[in-house]
């Protein structure tokens, strides 16, 4: 009797461990997914595919590394960056970035795509947020799945947060959480914290290929002040005022922001200050961000369409137009890809000799017209 409960109460053992090996097997399985990249097509005119640890090789094998896509036209010219992801939790700068890399063609000069530049904050998301942690398109090479991830640098690459992050080099005092936050660590440093030497990478990146004119794709919250903008420093602003007046000509409104002088540590802020390249930065609107946001799901990245915020539009507290419409990821996209088309062709009508031509992007009503589908 002894030895068959004995038995019994092994078995029992074994059971429990099987079941809890199973459990944690499938939840490893759904959390290896956070760490995927999403697979892309780049265009055939994709000329080579660099890393960030090729400018900063203590990168190579963490979450920092990510890919840096090339397309160098027949004829030479200007050089061009283009950064998505800074804040992997605004998706239409991201999402310009992948429409670019599997469509875009160049003619004359360097583009220069970092679809993912905060790599690791693509890798989880924000507690408390109730955020989705993927959406999808059905584009033209299928169903495509894209991640929706955190403003910050995961905590598995950099933790524990300071009560006050201080600001390298000028001793700047930010909030804590603020020392993983990829748009607040320019210029970086060679032995600093994980997210201080991702910035690093990407300013000896801009340095070392002397990158001419470079962008930093946002978008945030609809009630915002800096919202449907286009942010620029001393050396970019008389391409951003042309290029915002030219827009307007098209119906599209976007405000002038200039780079403060003393809010330290941003790309616009930064890249003047520690580099060659005119910086741009620009914001769209973007429901999922903003507080008054109601149910939070991969729909509402997609229709940005939140009835809270019709509500919040009829109040007046919001500081871009809403109707009933929303505000779709085809219309952020729309406008960050057709001011961006529109400040190369200024920059290149100003720069004769650094001209960059670009091809095969769609405009703003050519999106609005087909969807982004078309473009995946
Ligand atoms: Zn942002």
């Amino acid at each position: 009797m002894k030895s068959f409960l004995k038995l019994k109460k092994n078995w029992f053992a074994l059971l429990s461990i099987l079941i809890a090996a199973a459990a944690s097997w499938g939840v490893s399985l759904q959390f290896r997914q956070m760490l995927a990249r999403e697979k892309l097509f780049p265009a055939p005119s994709l000329t080579q595919v660099l890393h960030l640890h090729d400018y900063h090789p203590a990168l190579k094998g963490t979450h920092g590394d990510t890919k840096i896509y090339r397309f160098e036209g027949k004829e030479p010219g200007g050089k061009v960056l283009l950064l998505g992801g800074t804040h992997p939790n605004e998706p239409a700068g991201y999402m310009s970035a992948y429409l670019m890399i599997e469509n875009v063609q160049v003619a004359r000069g360097t583009l220069y795509i970092i679809p993912r530049a905060n790599n690791s904050a693509f890798t989880h998301t924000d507690p408390q947020e109730g955020n989705p942690q993927f959406f999808t398109i059905r584009g033209k090479k299928g169903l495509r799945k894209f991640r929706y991830g955190s403003r910050d640098t995961n905590p598995i690459d950099q933790w524990p947060d300071p009560d006050i992050y201080l600001h390298y080099p000028s001793g700047q005092e930010l909030a804590g959480n603020e020392t993983r936050n990829l748009n607040r660590n320019y210029p970086g440093r060679p032995d600093g914290t994980f997210t201080e030497q991702v910035a690093y990478a990407i300013v000896k990146f801009i340095q070392s290929e002397k990158i001419d004119l470079a962008f930093d794709l946002h978008e945030a919250s609809p009630e915002y002040p800096v919202v449907n903008a286009i942010v620029s420093s001393e050396s970019s602003q008389d391409i951003a005022t042309e290029a915002a007046l030219e827009l307007a000509f098209e119906d599209l409104h976007y405000s002038l922001e200039p780079s403060p002088y003393n809010f330290r540590g941003l790309s616009h802020r930064e890249w003047e200050n520690y580099t060659d390249a005119l910086p741009i930065l620009m914001e769209t609107a973007n429901p999922i961000q903003g507080r008054l946001r109601g149910k939070t799901d991969a729909r509402l990245i997609l229709t940005g369409w939140d009835k809270m915020y019709l509500k919040a539009a009829k109040l007046g507290v919001l500081s871009v137009p809403y109707d009933s419409s929303g505000l779709p990821l085809k219309v952020r996209v729309g406008r960050h890809i057709e001011a961006f088309q529109k400040i190369v062709e200024i920059f290149s009508r100003d720069h004769p000799d650094k001209a960059v031509r670009i091809l095969n992007l769609p405009s703003y009503s050519e999106l609005m017209e087909k969807g982004i589908e078309e473009f995946f």
